[in-house]
């Protein structure tokens, strides 16, 4: 049975005395979960106050994207080596506002799946296709695409490692959802194609999250599905109330 992992994307919100209020109230409600992982992803600037705070609970800290170099002349940006040393665990790696509006593609996935392997990070990478490619059939060729090029070239050792947030654009902070048949079948579907890519034993351990406003009113629909093994959430993630209520919904599994 895959652990479910709740994951929060608090996108650039909170700023560094905000996120630890929210990350200390978020600690205290998740107080004896056990069944399930909690992640969250605040900005780069809270991230090594946040880390501090979580230090002695379970709550896992993941930064919201990394570069690939080790280090060097890349003004701005932040490497995989730089998030491990801060006691980071996991990285969010491919989220469709990376791509849309800094034109992140399925090569610089990939590259960046390796930077977080190579640190110790596991990835949760994200996939998506947008309202224009689903109405004309192709989401399922879009989603074969990310996961296809995005894991390029990476051993089953590796691949047992990577997390996947299917996230149909969409339904990203739109408050439109996909139904949980509709997230379930490309689940399964994402499932076939880490079959192909890594065999059956490898594709049944690799945990699959749904994102796209998740609240707590649709998450246990969602997370009762077989092949939803957890959640990656953006807006109802800054509310620790809402982002508890939800995390507790995966223990009704
Ligand atoms: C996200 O940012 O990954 C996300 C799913 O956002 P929201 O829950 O707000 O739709």
């Amino acid at each position: 049975m895959r652990r479910p992992i709740i994951a929060g994307n608090w996108k650039m919100n909170k700023t560094s005395s905000e996120g630890v209020e929210l990350t200390k109230a978020i600690v205290g409600l998740g107080k004896g979960l056990d069944g399930v992982d909690i992640v969250i992803a605040p900005p780069f600037t809270s991230l090594a106050a946040v880390c501090s705070t979580v230090k002695d609970s379970p709550i896992k800290v993941a930064g919201q994207n990394i570069f690939w170099e080790k280090s060097g002349a890349y003004t701005g940006e932040i490497s995989a080596d730089m998030l491990g040393e801060i006691g980071c665990s996991h990285v969010i790696i491919g989220h469709s506002e990376r791509r849309q509006f800094f034109g992140e593609t399925d090569e610089m996935v990939n590259k960046k799946i390796s930077a977080a392997f190579s640190a110790g990070l596991l990835p949760i990478v994200c996939v998506g296709e947008t309202l224009e490619q689903r109405e004309a059939g192709r989401a399922k060729d879009i989603i074969k695409g990310q996961i296809v090029n995005g894991f390029k070239g990476f051993d089953n050792s590796a691949a047992s490692k990577i997390i996947i947030a299917y996230e149909p654009i969409w339904a990203i902070g739109t408050g439109k959802t996909a139904t949980s048949d509709e997230a379930n079948e490309m689940h399964a579907y994402i499932r076939s194609l880490l079959t192909d890519l890594f065999g059956a034993a490898l594709a049944k351990k690799i945990n699959i999250l749904y994102g796209g406003s998740v609240k707590p009113s649709n998450s246990n629909e969602l997370l009762s599905k077989e092949d939803i093994d957890g959640v990656l959430v953006g807006g109802a993630s800054l509310d620790a109330d809402s982002f508890i209520s939800i995390a507790k919904s995966a223990l009704n599994r």
